[in-house]
């Protein structure tokens, strides 16, 4: 089976996460806003009680060393309440200074609070992107109907995390998503890497990433 996850806005938990998934050869992609990040890691906001802080701009690189980099736009707007010509900047500007920044092509996309509409999923179709990820759950597995509108599996907290997966076995990709800064405390990080530990044992797991899902393979010369 396809095992995809991904996670979300770029904060200093992704180190410690990063290290975790390394530990258990895990795969996973990173979605990042690279119009908000200062060269040093600053304070961004509190999650229940605990404060999340962004990374800095210039540990980024060796932070996310060997995972995939999709991006979340530049500075994280509502994109459906914006005008469509800023909306249209987010969208390319974040793209192109992720590529520059990471080396590596960036054709994943992540609609910031999983808002979008039709203008909004043209641009990111436009600006290169082979999907966009919303927040809504498939009914089983990935909805790929619309690779603008994709759908995953679900959250990594979802209380029915284990009953998606054996649905998502019979379509044979199973996609989750979240955020580090969701981990605020001991107790989850350990149930986290014990889900993960259960994930990489499922029979014939291989981590992907969603562009994988949805860029056609390529054809190799005869
Ligand atoms: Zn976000």
């Amino acid at each position: 089976m396809k095992l995809v996850q991904c996670w979300d806005d770029g904060v200093t938990n992704d180190e410690r996460l990063v290290a975790l998934l390394r530990r258990h050869g895990a795969g996973a992609t990173f979605n990042l806003n690279p119009g908000l990040y200062a060269p040093q890691r600053q304070f961004g906001w509190v999650h229940r009680g605990t404060d999340v802080w962004r990374l800095g701009l210039d540990e980024l690189p060796e932070v996310y060393q060997g995972f995939n980099i999709a991006n979340h736009t530049l500075t994280h707007p509502h994109l459906a309440q914006l005008p469509i010509a800023e909306a249209r900047r987010e969208i390319q500007e974040g793209r192109a200074r992720l590529q520059a920044l990471f080396g590596q092509p960036v054709t994943g996309f992540v609609y910031p609070f999983g808002t979008f509409n039709a203008e909004v999923a043209q641009a990111v179709r436009e600006a290169g992107h082979s999907y966009a990820r919303t927040t809504r759950a498939a009914d089983a597995g990935v909805d790929q109907r619309d690779p603008m509108a994709a759908a995953p599996s679900c959250h990594f907290l979802a209380a029915d995390f284990w009953e998606r997966l054996a649905r998502a076995r019979e379509t044979g990709c199973f996609w989750f998503w979240g955020h580090s800064y969701e981990l605020i405390n001991e107790s989850m990080w350990t149930a986290f890497e014990a889900s993960l530990a259960r994930l990489c044992a499922e029979p014939g797991a291989v981590w992907c990433t969603p562009a994988d899902l949805f860029e056609a393979p390529q054809l190799s010369p005869p």
